[in-house]
């Protein structure tokens, strides 16, 4: 068979090949980006459902606007605002199956072959792929503790001047990191200065454990005049509600935006009406509130334990940040005492002792740093980290 050359340019992750050895019986897996499924308010889904389709089973099921269902606009739109969003009518965005769509929405309205998207370095696997796919060359730009450091961002904006910039500016995969206020801004006026599309990938952002991160990006827009006309924001239901409904969204400048749904248009025709309107009365219902508070606990306790369990098991062979929200730890292997710091090595010596996680390698776009893994803190309870953890230890 002939395929398309634009399937050149990717190869499935070194991550899914790992994702096959999951399924061994007794493994404690810290690889996946899941939220835990233990945690979704099933009773409430069942009860926004059951509303969807006593009162308003003819939309629920039928085929529905491209741009989305109008309810869950408002009430998304209302979501947004609630989070110093200002200005933003229903109209202004439109719900996407997933974020995941939303990434590829973006790529295929601006990305040509030969253009430059810069991404930070690790980032979302996924969105690597899903642009590489339109051809464009992918770079990294170097980040710390703060997120992407600003002074190279514009470094490099200057050098490859990239149709876009993609950050996730809060709470980060895999990197955990969440950009500083100050940060924030600096990256809205470069967008401004250099007339470059800025991307913010912001699933994250509502699993905090402690202090609220910064604003998004979205919302310090108003302090930075012209900004918004430069700034793409994807928002997404699955970590904090369920990722099986595929509901996320998209918040543009209007003519962008017309774009982007044309071209949704001719790939899914609209996300699920069905998983839309069952939202839209779960939002409606006021639920969000009590399930945020919930799944933050959780994961805020969890992350306790790893970063407790990982000082106990391996000391200083490992270094990291200890995270205050998302799901992931990002940690780098150190090779004191003569250990092991190859991450892809260590992720099989783990397998065989029962422990999974990613190496953080394949993050990158390029540069990849071989000493970095990813443990994600989300589906194990509290129990199955220290074990886990210690189970890394012996591996060790
Ligand atoms: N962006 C980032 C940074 C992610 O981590 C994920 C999920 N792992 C997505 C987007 C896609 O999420 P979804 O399509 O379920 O909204």
């Amino acid at each position: 068979m002939q395929y398309a050359d634009r399937l050149n340019n990717v190869e499935t992750s070194a991550i899914r090949e790992l994702f096959k050895l999951l399924g061994k019986p007794g493994i404690i897996s810290f690889a996946g980006g899941f939220p835990d499924s233990a945690m979704f308010d099933v009773e409430g889904i069942r009860e926004a459902s059951n509303l969807a389709l006593t009162q308003e089973p003819g939309a629920a099921l039928q085929y529905g606007a491209t741009e989305g269902y109008q309810p869950l606009r408002e009430q998304l739109a209302a979501f947004m605002a609630s989070k110093g969003v200002k200005g933003l009518s229903a109209d202004g965005l439109i719900v996407t199956t997933g974020s995941q769509q939303a990434l590829d929405l973006i790529a295929k309205t601006l990305l040509n072959p030969n253009d430059v998207a810069l991404v930070e370095g690790p980032t979302f696997l996924a969105t690597i792929q899903c642009f590489r796919l339109y051809g464009p060359q992918v770079v990294g730009v170097p980040i710390d503790a703060h997120g992407v450091q600003v002074d190279k961002l514009e470094e490099m904006i200057v050098q490859h001047k990239p149709k876009l910039v993609y950050l996730i500016p809060t709470f980060g995969n895999p990197s955990g990191a969440t950009l500083s206020l100050e940060r924030r801004l600096r990256v809205l006026e470069l967008a401004v200065k250099y007339k470059t599309v800025v991307v913010e990938d912001d699933p994250y952002g509502d699993l905090y454990f402690g202090e609220a991160p910064p604003p998004s990006l979205l919302a310090l827009s108003d302090q930075v005049p012209g900004s918004r006309e430069w700034l793409i924001h994807c928002g997404s239901l699955s970590k904090v509600l369920s990722p099986g409904l595929r509901v996320g969204w998209m918040i543009a400048p209007p003519e962008l935006l017309a774009r982007a749904t044309m071209c949704k248009q001719f790939s899914d025709a609209h996300t699920s009406t069905f998983a839309q309107a069952t939202a839209a009365h779960y939002l409606k219902a006021g639920r969000m509130p009590a399930t945020l508070a919930h799944v933050r606990s959780v994961y805020a306790e969890r992350a306790q334990a790893m970063g407790d369990a990982l000082k106990r098991e391996l000391g200083d062979a490992l270094t990291f940040t200890q995270p205050k929200g998302g799901l992931f730890f990002w940690a780098n292997l150190t090779g004191v005492g003569g250990k092991l710091n190859d991450g892809a090595e260590l992720a099989k010596r783990a397998i065989e002792k029962g422990v999974a996680f990613v190496p953080g390698a394949p993050f990158f776009a390029n540069n990849p740093d071989t000493t970095a893994i990813r443990l994600s803190f989300a589906t194990a309870d509290v129990e199955k980290i220290k074990e886990g953890i210690a189970r890394l230890g012996q591996a060790l």
